[in-house]
């Protein structure tokens, strides 16, 4: 299965990817662990990340789509993969069905997992992370409203995407997730 996981920054996903792997034995392609893991091996791209991700802004599309079409390439790709953190703006889901239409791998499914904006910036805070400061979340917010919440329509276009509702108990969100996906894996 190759899915897209998408939704706000503290919605979620990393607690869900997780067990979502394991189920469907997926490997997990989390933007925001490759960046992080740049940034503190402080390589060139790691450090030229750090300036957007210190302030709650995106990477340059150019960077990340780099990362991503190495990764994809890795052999465990080819056994299905889940992307968490990409794509994040339209530019990136271009790029991402371009680079797929020439393997001839198409996406299965876009999950997005659902939560009011209140909720987010309550979880956020409570995390700790060095990004989770107030002023930082609220960029990250913003910048998922304006450039990755248009994604939803992008895919609904495309007759991919799967919502489901992110706020309950973990085991819960997972029992609303599998039903989508149950039918979708192989
Ligand atoms: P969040 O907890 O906000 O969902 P992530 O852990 O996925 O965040 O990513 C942390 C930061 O890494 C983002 O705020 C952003 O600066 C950067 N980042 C991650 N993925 C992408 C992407 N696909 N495009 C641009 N920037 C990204």
């Amino acid at each position: 299965m190759r899915m897209v996981f998408i939704g706000p920054p503290g919605a979620g996903k990393g607690t869900q990817a997780a067990r979502l792997i394991e189920k469907y034995r997926l490997a997990h392609l989390s933007t925001g662990d490759m960046l992080r893991a740049a940034r503190d091996a402080k390589t060139e791209v790691g450090k030229k990340a750090d300036e957007y991700m210190s302030t709650g802004q995106l990477v340059p599309d150019e960077i990340i789509i780099d990362i991503i079409r190495q990764r994809l390439a890795e052999p465990d790709c080819q056994g299905g993969y889940l992307l968490d953190g990409f794509p994040r703006t339209i530019a990136q889901a271009e790029a991402l069905d371009r680079m797929l239409a020439e393997t001839g791998t198409p996406l299965d499914v876009v999950l997005e997992l659902r939560v009011p904006e209140d909720e987010l910036f309550n979880r956020l805070a409570g995390r700790g992370r060095a990004d989770d400061t107030p002023q930082v979340i609220r960029q990250r917010l913003v910048a998922y409203r304006q450039q990755t919440e248009p994604l939803l329509a992008y895919y609904t276009g495309k007759g991919l995407l799967e919502s489901v509702d992110g706020l309950g108990a973990v085991e819960e969100i997972f029992d609303r997730v599998t039903t989508v996906l149950d039918p979708l894996a192989r």
